[in-house]
């Protein structure tokens, strides 16, 4: 989220329910992007000293070459230019960081999904109370479903497809609302786990809902019937097809419970303190993987702190360091596997272990610096690790 002269922005999703001409349109024009990019890439590529506005300036001549681009609006055409050079930014900032990275790709089909409108081509009409048609220059008026109203001016809309067909708008908009100040400061923390989704220093905690573990188990079942069926056959395509629809539906039902959960913290406190994991690291070991990358706290996380920004309300990230073994009353350690799931402390805190835990993060979140540089740089693979120890066991 980048926050420009105190101004917020937002993105909003609707559903696009394009006619047959208009999915044509929208298809040719994904694809004609895709190539804009590619050739764009290849003239970045040729140059011996990198010039933006040579490749810029190679965009007219691309149309004159080949009529076909024509049909594309010029600022669409013109977007993937800042999607190669911003592609380009980001990988030279992770170089810099010591990582090592290949040169930029040719986009292919599969890894080409979106359609970019960037300050003009585009109108979202209002009939009556709801948003009903999105105007999109050079493809038209295209029916949407919009369940919510856009605050502040349309900056850029992004129009993508799903693996199984579907089109969406990702609608961004920016408003001129400043942060509301903080008053009372109530505050929580938070510990995330397996077992309960998040437990917080309130005491409360909360699981997967029961419906997306539901449609966990349904996903196991359908994807090894998926693997039963012969390779190259029209049933193994059509349970692929099942199971790509079942995967989106999941990635739903999960979005809404955590759209749900962070509503929940920001509606309630003044300061939020979470761990910060470095879920990168952590999807690297194997064992762990499935579990950690299905609770999706990398994205649960990511919502807190977007909604913070948009509300006033802080969010601090603690190093998760001994925030599973240390007593958060009198920090002495108290070594704990999995198994154990309660706290003992000879000081006299006997609670949940999560409990325990979260009541640490806020501990670590409000007592400042002293609180968080205490275990210096150590990774959050290796605090993970200790704290899912035992897991397969
Ligand atoms: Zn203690």
């Amino acid at each position: 989220m980048t926050k420009k002269e105190n101004k917020l922005q937002k993105t909003y999703k609707f559903r696009l329910y394009p006619n047959k001409s208009q999915g044509f349109k929208l298809l040719e024009t994904l694809e004609l992007c895709r190539q804009t990019y590619n050739i764009l890439l290849s003239e970045l590529n040729n140059q011996k000293v990198i010039d933006k506005s040579i490749i810029q300036g190679t965009i007219p001549d691309i149309k004159i070459c080949e009529p076909k681009f024509k049909r594309l609006y010029s600022k669409t055409m013109q977007y993937e230019s800042y999607r190669l050079f911003s592609n380009l930014h980001t990988l030279v900032q992770l170089k810099k960081k010591g990582k090592k990275v290949g040169s930029l790709r040719f986009k292919s089909k599969k890894s080409f999904k979106s359609i970019t409108y960037n300050q003009s081509g585009f109108n979202l009409i209002k009939t009556g109370k709801r948003y009903q048609t999105l105007h999109l220059s050079k493809i038209g008026e295209i029916p949407v479903r919009a369940y919510r109203d856009i605050e502040g001016k349309i900056k850029q809309i992004a129009i993508k497809i799903t693996n199984s067909g579907k089109w969406f708008a990702n609608i961004t908009a920016e408003s001129g609302k400043q942060n509301k100040k903080l008053v009372n400061s109530k505050q929580v923390g938070i510990d995330l786990g397996l077992t309960n989704y998040v437990y917080d220093s309130d005491n409360n905690h909360f699981d997967n809902p029961k419906y997306l573990n539901n449609s966990l188990n349904k996903l196991k079942k359908l994807q090894r019937k998926l693997s039963r069926k012969q390779k190259g056959s029209n049933n193994r395509n059509k349970q692929r097809l099942k199971v790509t629809k079942l995967h989106e539906t999941i990635e739903n039902q999960r979005n809404d419970f955590l759209h749900k959960l962070s509503r929940y913290y920001i509606n309630n406190y003044n300061l939020i303190a979470v761990e910060n994991l470095q879920i990168q690291n952590m999807i690297k070991n194997r064992f762990l993987s499935r579990s950690i990358s299905d609770s999706s706290w990398a994205k649960f996380i990511k919502m807190l702190e977007y909604k913070a920004e948009s509300a006033g309300i802080q969010v601090i990230k603690v190093n998760p360091r001994g925030t599973t073994q240390k007593c958060s009353n009198c920090n002495t350690i108290v070594k704990k596997s999995l198994k154990d799931r309660e706290h003992i402390c000879p000081c006299g805190l006997h609670i949940h272990r999560d409990y325990n835990s979260a009541l640490k993060v806020l501990k670590d979140a409000t007592v400042g610096s002293t609180g968080s540089n205490v275990w210096g740089n150590v990774s959050a693979e290796t605090s993970m690790n200790q704290k899912f120890q035992g897991i397969n066991t």
